[in-house]
């Protein structure tokens, strides 16, 4: 009996002291102030930070850990408000529907997802795949994946023959009569039939593809492609499961539908005009650059047979546009999310549009912020992820140089922590 005793007390203050992570941080980006703190000291017990002292603090117990990044820069997981974690470009991409069935897709996503989380992104919006994402949310939250925390669209919705047809391309006989349930909509009752087959699917957020886009085997990359009463459908019965909408946009017509229609953000935005800039500005609605996607996409339409030909001459117009416009829309006060389109391009390769965003004008702290605090707060959820502060998830990583002197170290993220896990160190 005393002997029960005794390992029953030794078991209560083993729960007791349950092992914690010392991070000693060389710099610590504060995201909130905007301010590149020095020596500091975050303590990680689970998945939560409990505290950030002054200096290099040593753990009080033998069983915790100390982890040294003297030497580095660190700050709050990032976030990608524009991804597809289910595939990936290549030359094949366009067999690839025809090919590859759910399993193949879920192995391929699990890939991208790894990659993704090692790359210093704890957080993604998938903005549309088969549906796999939702599969691959679940198994990333219950542990069985290793990947980032992910948000997702489920299916992107279009109208025939939009961005988003499923269809788009087959021969007549493999066309079909895609509807709502596949994500094709035409006509209000469609539209909110669309919206909650999403929410019976299990996706998070709404995608819509509001003018024509530029890997869509259909001659208009910019063309508008939803009525705004189709639009305001949609959005006012997303409200209903507290679904935010995103707009997939290249061309102004559809952007500015799509604004009064009432959604959150404008992914990539190419042809933006200053007035479309106000109406942004008007309704709170962010814009998620993708200018990575833009340079990727303008660069393989050189390469013979990289895309089909109906393509080529969409990426040649659209792809280069992007970060110029991005830069006069910085300027003229819209709100940025941060934001890649990745699987356009690699996956991995997502930290290269703070570069391309510092190039067109924004400063390395605001690109930061962007990834961080304001993705967050898009995604509701401010008071967990985005900044390194008590209480707040431990997601945490962490780069070589010090990225607002030196921006292309945030392409080789050094340490990863999600969820209090070490992924990377
Ligand atoms: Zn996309």
């Amino acid at each position: 009996m005393k002997t029960l005793l005794r390992i029953l007390v030794l078991l209560c203050a083993i729960s007791l002291t349950a092992q914690n992570t010392y991070l000693h941080c060389g710099k610590l980006i504060d995201t909130k102030s905007g301010k590149v703190l020095k020596e500091r000291t975050i303590v990680v017990s689970g998945n939560k930070i409990i505290s950030v002292e002054n200096g290099y603090i040593n753990p009080a117990n033998t069983e915790d850990i100390t982890v040294d990044l003297k030497s580095k820069t660190v700050m709050p997981g990032l976030i990608d408000m524009h991804v597809h974690i289910e595939g990936e470009t290549s030359p094949k991409s366009y067999l690839n529907k025809y090919t590859l069935n759910d399993a193949d897709i879920a192995f391929n996503s699990a890939k991208y997802a790894k990659i993704t989380l090692m790359s210093g992104f704890t957080t993604v919006r998938d903005l549309g795949g088969s549906g796999v994402n939702v599969a691959l949310r679940n198994a990333i939250n219950a542990g069985t994946v290793e990947g980032p925390r992910i948000f997702t669209a489920e299916k992107s919705l279009a109208t025939t023959g939009g961005h988003a047809d499923p269809t788009n391309g087959s021969k007549r006989s493999m066309m079909g009569n895609p509807g709502p349930k596949e994500g094709v909509v035409n006509g209000v009752e469609d539209a909110k039939k669309a919206v909650r087959q999403r929410y019976k699917n299990g996706a998070d957020l709404i995608k819509i593809t509001a003018t024509g886009g530029v890997l869509s085997v259909a001659k208009s990359g910019q063309n508008p492609q939803f009525t705004v009463e189709e639009i305001k459908a949609i959005c006012d019965t997303a409200k209903d499961y507290d679904f935010h909408v995103a707009a997939h946009a290249h061309g102004d017509e559809g952007m500015q539908r799509a604004i009064l229609g009432g959604v959150k953000t404008i992914e990539h935005g190419t042809l933006m005009s200053a007035e479309t800039m106000e109406l942004m500005k008007k309704h709170d609605v962010y814009l998620v650059p993708t200018i990575t996607a833009g340079k990727f996409v303008s660069d393989k339409a050189k390469v013979a047979g990289y895309y089909p030909e109906i393509i080529v001459p969409k990426a040649l117009d659209i792809g280069p546009k992007i970060q110029g416009m991005f830069g006069r829309a910085y300027k003229a006060g819209v709100g940025i999310a941060f934001g890649t389109d990745a699987a356009v391009f690699y996956h991995g390769d997502n930290g290269k549009e703070f570069g391309y965003m510092v190039e067109a004008g924004m400063p390395e702290m605001e690109a930061i912020q962007s990834a961080t605090i304001t993705n967050a707060m898009l995604l509701k959820m401010e008071d967990r992820i985005g900044q390194i502060k008590p209480d707040f998830i431990a997601d945490i990583i962490a780069v070589n140089d010090d990225p607002t002197a030196s921006i292309s170290t945030m392409e080789n993220v050094t340490f990863v922590m999600k969820d209090g896990v070490i992924y990377k160190e």
